[in-house]
């Protein structure tokens, strides 16, 4: 936990914090801070600033918070992302978040197994606690937005369009394309294939809407590898 993050329930006052659960076993058991100390702390979707500690106790933590700085821009890059096994979803989506990305669409492809959509990870109260994991490690508060699209045709076909609206379009499949770094720091769209790929006739799809090939190497990388190099080689400078 490299970021205290405070939600608006935390709040018992406009300057004053409780935290409770998970953060304040966090606090007794592995920062052990003492009153007077201040820590890094940031307002879900708001500024970053600091938390002094007024109080520690086994019901609560109470804190002077400070918050004043902007979190570190978003990525300019937002994910397609064919479904991989619930495990590396999870890798993934850290993956992602901890690069800064904001937006992740999930869809369902050939190769996606129709069972990966029954993982409890996607149920929205378990996601949205993995999410704020990342973001704590990240020192981030933006949470991502992370949209479902079960079946493939529809997606491609009736929304694809406007959820890449006017930003690059690109496709990460192996053996083919452009140079990825090329993109760098322009708004951009990037579908990224499951564990076994994106068949032929998908690939083709996305083109048709306009999405390039961009190579990410010669070899295959695994989907959470793929992800992470991806949003790195777009993220330098
Ligand atoms: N078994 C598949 C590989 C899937 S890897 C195959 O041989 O085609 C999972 C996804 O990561 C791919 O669909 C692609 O989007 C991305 N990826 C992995 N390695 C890549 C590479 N070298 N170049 C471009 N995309 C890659």
């Amino acid at each position: 936990m490299n970021l205290l993050l405070l939600q608006s329930e935390d709040f018992i006052d406009s300057r004053r914090v409780r935290v409770g659960g998970r953060r304040l076993t966090h606090l007794r058991e592995v920062l052990r801070p003492a009153p007077g100390d201040a820590l890094r702390a940031g307002l879900l979707d708001g500024p970053l600033g600091t938390a002094t500690l007024l109080h520690l106790g086994a019901e609560g933590a109470e804190f002077a918070v400070q918050l004043d700085s902007p979190p570190p821009p978003p990525s300019p890059v937002s994910l397609v992302l064919a479904l991989p096994r619930p495990k590396v979803l999870r890798r993934a989506l850290r993956a992602a978040t901890l690069l800064g990305t904001k937006e992740i669409h999930l869809i369902h492809s050939w190769r996606v197994d129709k069972s990966y959509w029954q993982t409890p990870l996607l149920a929205p109260q378990r996601l949205r606690e993995e999410l704020l994991l990342a973001l704590e490690l990240a020192r981030d508060t933006m949470l991502p937005r992370v949209l479902s699209h079960r079946r493939f045709k529809p997606f491609i076909e009736d929304e694809l369009d406007a959820i890449a609206g006017t930003r690059q379009r690109l496709i990460a499949h192996p053996g083919v394309g452009g140079d990825l770094a090329s993109a760098r720091g322009q708004p951009l769209i990037l579908a990224l294939g499951p564990e076994g790929g994106f068949i032929p006739y998908e690939v083709e799809c996305f083109g048709q809407r306009g999405f390039t090939p961009v190579s990410l190497g010669e070899r295959i990388l695994s989907v959470e590898v793929a992800v992470a190099m991806a949003l790195g080689v777009l993220a330098l400078a």
